[in-house]
């Protein structure tokens, strides 16, 4: 870097304080931005109330104090060129009156034509330095690139120094990819895009360039991704399970209903896997209501047909004792069926638990049903063959591996309610094979969402009623179990006193959180249940799996609190009978942008549409810790927007490892040296 010039010791020590070390480097380092400078004008011929670059010199400047609001400064500076006068203002930025200096100074920005006079407010100004005309070069008259600025290294050294970079490293910069490969996708060549990402001619340049070097990330990720499945693959030989027509007829017997195309769909594909020598990795998805309960009850039989015992693993006693309901109300559908189920949840007495925990490891449960508690050190089974985990984000992958080493090599199910935008299933479970039940079973009528302002509370109370008095049932849901500090959120605990004795007064309330204990807990499920409660209130426990098809409505307080994935996660709730639903938002958004994040859920029943939507406004981090899964920081890839890309990225990623499984053919040496530089660079923060 030294060697550049306008770089000596002290500007390359701050270049290497950002990671930048090398030419390489610096050509990887993008600009934070680009700014449109091609428009650029002389003073006389300025068009007002267009954007436009002026190269100027300054004649005053002064800033005056003011006290007026929020006010508090107002800098204005005369400049001119060889044809006349304009005058900048900024605002509440008085240092900018200490760097106008008296050399050649740039200005960009937006002009206007006021009581005779030429006027910019808030340009971007840039000082060049006297006598140098390259600078002028670099930074006006076309796309000029921003770069994230900090002490010695100004905008013009950053140009400067990149533009020697382009001179001098960008020729030795290998292309990965043959042309015929690039001319496919539509894609530049490297030098070109690299180039084009700093100083592009016109901003579709620098749009196919930002494509290409976006391609090359998703390419670098799902090569990495899809390596380490095959390692896992390879070196660990799996189980062969037969699916033979009698076991498939004999679990089919089971269902009391026909399974939908999707389900019908993701059995084949689990069957396949099971079938296959090797272990299985797959993510099973589905909304809310979707029936991933069937198909996992049957890789589960498929397990215990093979001689197998399988375990489902589920994120609350709640959610494990409905499944383990579920399953049994299953096998009591054949008088044939001798399949042994074991439930183990916590709280459960010394005797009970040990007793199970013998019959496990004897073999005499063929099916456990379990909570976290699953993954404790004395739970043995004889043979575990497959592994269900529901909910698999609400586990992280270290409680996946402790249960999945419980047996050798099993199979592995995960399941997730959540729909995950495909594009972060393609990344975060990139390692995973992903079946969607992207169907719900027939009958089922879409909720009626809306939301509901403050003002409007007595119209919900008054749905909510009229839904009882047909028979029906409804939930009231609090973000908060307790009044927080300020008093801002109705609790849980509130909402049901205050009901009780207000809008909803006459109609049987019911209180169920999370920190009851379980038998209370239980006694509350089972009266709503068997329909004795007409309105159950609580906090989110009932979020994943409650199943009461005569429950109709729910009011949502506070909606605004939650994230719209877990909103449509309770929506299901009620969409389960063949009653449409009412599903109300209780909210009072205080942004224009929390409103139309919540419209959204008026708009679509969609599951992936709405975890897109999350996805673009929440960021990964609400669906997974990101960290936890090991998805590299990316410089370039937009998880939502290059969803296509990423496709296309793994289709071409998989057709690589095909012909050469261990990248070692010599057209692969660039692609291998290239990707194991960038999984290098995974471990440092990414610049800007
Ligand atoms: P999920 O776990 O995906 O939220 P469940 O497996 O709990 O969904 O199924 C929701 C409801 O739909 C259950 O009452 C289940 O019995 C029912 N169900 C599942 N599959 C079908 C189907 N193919 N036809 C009719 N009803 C179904
Ligand atoms: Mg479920």
């Amino acid at each position: 870097m030294q060697f550049l010039k306008s770089v000596g010791p002290r500007r390359a020590a701050a270049f290497a304080e950002l990671g930048v070390r090398t030419l390489r480097d610096l050509l990887f380092t993008f600009p934070r931005s680009l700014s449109d400078r091609s428009a650029f004008s002389s003073i006389a011929k300025a068009p007002p109330g267009e954007t436009v670059a002026f190269l100027v010199r300054l004649i005053e400047v002064r800033t005056r104090e003011l006290r007026r609001g929020r006010l508090r400064h107002i800098t204005v500076a005369r400049f001119a060129d060889d044809t006349g006068e304009i005058e900048a203002r900024w605002f509440n930025s008085p240092w900018i009156a200490e760097k106008l200096g008296d050399g050649l100074i740039m200005l960009y920005g937006k002009t206007k034509r006021e009581g005779g006079c030429l006027r910019l407010d808030h340009p971007q100004y840039e000082i060049l330095a006297e006598a140098d005309n390259a600078q002028a070069t670099l930074s006006i008259g076309r796309i000029v690139p921003i770069y994230p600025c900090t002490g010695c290294l100004t905008q013009f050294v950053w140009r400067k120094a990149m533009q020697q970079a382009i001179e001098k490293a960008l020729p030795m910069l290998a292309e990965i990819h043959p042309p015929e490969f690039l001319a496919a996708r539509g894609l530049p060549d490297r030098r070109t895009a690299v180039r084009d990402m700093h100083f592009p001619g016109n901003a579709a340049a620098r749009e196919r360039a930002a494509a290409r070097l976006i391609y090359d990330e998703c390419l670098f990720m799902q090569l990495a991704i899809l390596r380490l499945r095959q390692r896992v693959r390879n070196e660990y030989p799996g189980r062969v399970f037969r699916v033979t027509t009698e076991i498939d007829e004999r679990i089919r017997r089971l269902f009391p209903f026909c399974l939908t195309a999707a389900q019908e769909r993701c059995v084949a594909e689990i069957a396949a896997d099971m079938a296959a020598p090797r272990p299985m990795h797959r993510l099973l998805q589905g909304d809310v209501g979707s029936g991933k309960t069937a198909v996992a009850t049957y890789a589960m039989l498929v397990a215990v047909a093979n001689g197998c015992q399988a375990c489902l693993m589920a994120p609350t006693t709640l959610l494990a004792r409905q499944h383990c309901e579920t399953i049994k109300s299953f096998l009591n559908n054949s008088p044939r069926a001798r399949v042994r189920l074991g439930l183990l949840v916590g709280g459960m007495s010394g005797a009970e638990k040990s007793s199970l925990l013998a019959r496990l490891q004897v073999g005499a449960v063929d099916i456990l049903i379990a909570t976290h508690s699953a993954i404790e050190p004395n739970i043995r089974f004889r043979d575990l063959g497959l592994v269900v985990i529901d909910e698999q984000h609400k586990f992280g992958v270290r409680q996946r591996v402790a249960l999945v080493q419980k047996g050798i090599r099993p199979d592995t199910l995960v399941m997730t309610a959540t729909p995950i935008p495909r594009s972060l299933a393609l990344t975060i479970y990139g390692d995973l094979d992903v079946s969607v039940i992207d169907e719900l079973p027939p009958g089922r009528k879409p909720v009626k969402t809306w939301i509901a302002s403050p003002a409007r509370e007595g119209e919900v109370w008054r749905t909510v009623r009229q839904e009882v008095q047909k028979g029906r049932q409804a939930y009231v849901v609090s973000p908060r179990l307790e009044e927080d500090e300020e008093g801002e959120i109705r609790s849980a605990t509130a909402a049901y006193d205050n009901l009780r004795h207000h809008a909803l007064k006459g109609l049987r309330l019911a209180l169920l959180h999370g920190q009851m204990n379980r038998q209370e807990q239980d006694r509350v499920m089972a009266s709503f249940r068997r329909g004795e409660v007409d309105v159950l209130v609580s906090t989110v426990v009932i979020e994943v799996g409650v199943d009461v098809a005569n429950a109709t409505a729910m009011v949502v307080l506070h909606a605004e609190r939650f994230g719209l994935a877990q909103l449509h996660q309770l929506r299901g709730r009620i969409g389960r009978g063949a009653e449409a639903g009412q599903f109300i938002l209780l909210a009072a958004p205080r942004t224009p942008e929390a409103e139309r994040r919540l419209a959204v859920l008026e708009r679509t029943q969609d599951g992936f549409k709405i975890a897109e939507e999350d996805l673009r406004l929440r960021g990964p981090g609400e669906f997974f810790g990101t960290r936890q899964h090991g998805l590299p920081e990316l410089k370039l890839v937009d998880l939502v927007r290059d969803f296509l890309t990423i496709r296309q990225a793994r289709q071409d990623a998989l057709e690589i490892l095909r012909r050469d499984p261990r990248l070692q053919q010599p057209q692969h040496r660039t692609l291998a040296a290239e990707l194991t530089r960038w999984l290098s660079e995974m471990a440092t923060p990414a610049l800007g």
